[in-house]
């Protein structure tokens, strides 16, 4: 007999549902991962409806090595001699040379003990962090979506203290320890650069408190590697206290993958312990072989990024535009909703590819414009930037 679920999944109404509440998305097709480069005006075009080239200013390829020959030439030489995917878990027969050498480099990029590679920033917090499985989770409000899941999955209690707020997370620890609870552990989790606003964490304030309380401090680097040498906690010298280092491959490296640096225990731990190493292919060896590459590569192109940042932000900022934060992130603050889609949508209008962040994304209030220069922008490419901006202001009334 053929029993009948009259439910079922109305994906439909869901979608709507989205639609209404300002969360559906849609995909947009690019051509290539250069600075310039061509979009599809229809999000379900194919590559014969792409448009004209415009200017990509919305990308995490900040040092612009996922478009590197040199880099590629590496990708293509691993593919070749190791394999396109890793063929199996790392603990089973996919833990390649080409993995190992990463992450040596890894380590001593991070001056850590041993660096493990996950198959993306995502699934390194989702398993270190369900892997540490800590009673008590501090985390930055602001933290991002991989690192809440992680803590969600993990079944800690979570306690979410004000953004990069310092005297916030002590406060939390004071009132959590009064209620009499000593025996447990605690670990603190914050981003080191914040995708959406351009901050930075007071790590050195961070590990202060924790340290009071014997908790474990962690931090995500996605946003930071390869842009500051070592990422922002060895900048500031902090490596040995943060006992967990993270960060992606995905975004200034230019490739794909994410990875863990620590001390031995932790690493030998983690590669024991973190499900979505264990129970997943290893990092295919393109990616890290491409990888290693672009972190040999990334030094030389810092100046060429921070000279482009500098250059934007002193031209946004003389147009009249607020620009957050102080880092290689530019949020151009608008404010209401509606206007950062419209002046969004002015500056496609003049050729310049960057979103419009809205709630829930953000606050009700600090919508904006999320530029990303790159270290390939050429000085033509900064003016026109620039340029759109001066024209959709006179166009539209913002600031
Ligand atoms: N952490 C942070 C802070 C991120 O911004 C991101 C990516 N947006 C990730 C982790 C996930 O990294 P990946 O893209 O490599 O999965």
């Amino acid at each position: 007999m053929q029993r009948h679920h009259s439910l079922g999944f109305d994906l439909e109404t869901r979608l709507r549902e989205r639609e209404r509440s300002g969360l559906r998305r849609d995909l947009v097709p690019i051509d290539s991962v250069d600075a310039r480069a061509r979009t599809a005006a229809d999000p379900k075009g194919e590559p014969a409806n792409f448009g004209a080239e415009r200017l990509i200013f919305a990308s995490n390829d900040y040092l612009g090595l996922a478009g590197d020959p040199r880099v590629a030439e590496t990708a293509v030489r691993a593919a070749r001699d190791v394999g396109t995917g890793a063929g199996a878990s790392r603990l089973v027969v996919g833990d390649t040379s080409t993995h190992r050498s990463l992450e040596r480099r890894l380590a001593t990029e991070k001056n850590a003990e041993r660096a493990l590679t996950f198959s993306s920033g995502y699934a390194a917090n989702v398993g270190t962090i369900t892997a540490l499985a800590p009673d008590v989770i501090f985390s930055d409000a602001l933290n991002h979506a991989s690192i809440i899941d992680g803590a969600r999955l993990s079944d800690a209690t979570v306690e979410v203290y004000d953004h990069c707020d310092a005297d916030a997370l002590a406060q939390r620890m004071a009132e959590r320890f009064s209620d009499g609870v000593t025996d447990e552990s605690w670990l603190v989790v914050t981003d080191s650069v914040f995708s959406m606003d351009g901050d930075v964490a007071p790590i050195e304030a961070l590990c202060d408190v924790a340290e009071e309380y014997g908790a474990w401090v962690m931090v995500d680097e996605a946003h930071a590697t390869g842009v500051y040498d070592g990422g922002i906690v060895n900048e500031r010298g902090l490596e040995n206290r943060v006992q967990v280092q993270l960060g992606t491959l995905s975004k200034a490296l230019g490739a794909q993958g994410g990875f863990v640096a620590g001390d031995e225990t932790l690493i030998e731990y983690l590669l024991n312990a973190a499900r979505s190493f264990v129970f997943s292919t290893g990092l295919a060896p393109p990616a890290a072989a491409a990888s290693e590459r672009a972190l040999a590569l990334a030094p030389d192109r810092r100046d060429a990024l921070w000279t482009n940042v500098e250059r934007l932000r002193t031209g946004l900022e003389a147009l009249g535009y607020e620009v957050l934060g102080d880092t290689h992130i530019l949020p151009v603050l608008v404010g209401n909703r509606d206007e950062a889609v419209a002046l969004a949508d002015r500056i496609t209008e003049a050729g310049i590819v960057a979103p419009a962040i809205r709630p829930p994304t953000v606050p009700e209030g600090t919508s904006r414009i999320r530029l990303t220069p790159k270290a390939t922008h050429t000085d033509t490419h900064i003016e026109q930037c620039l340029t759109a901006f001066e024209t959709a202001m006179t166009k539209g009334g913002c600031p």
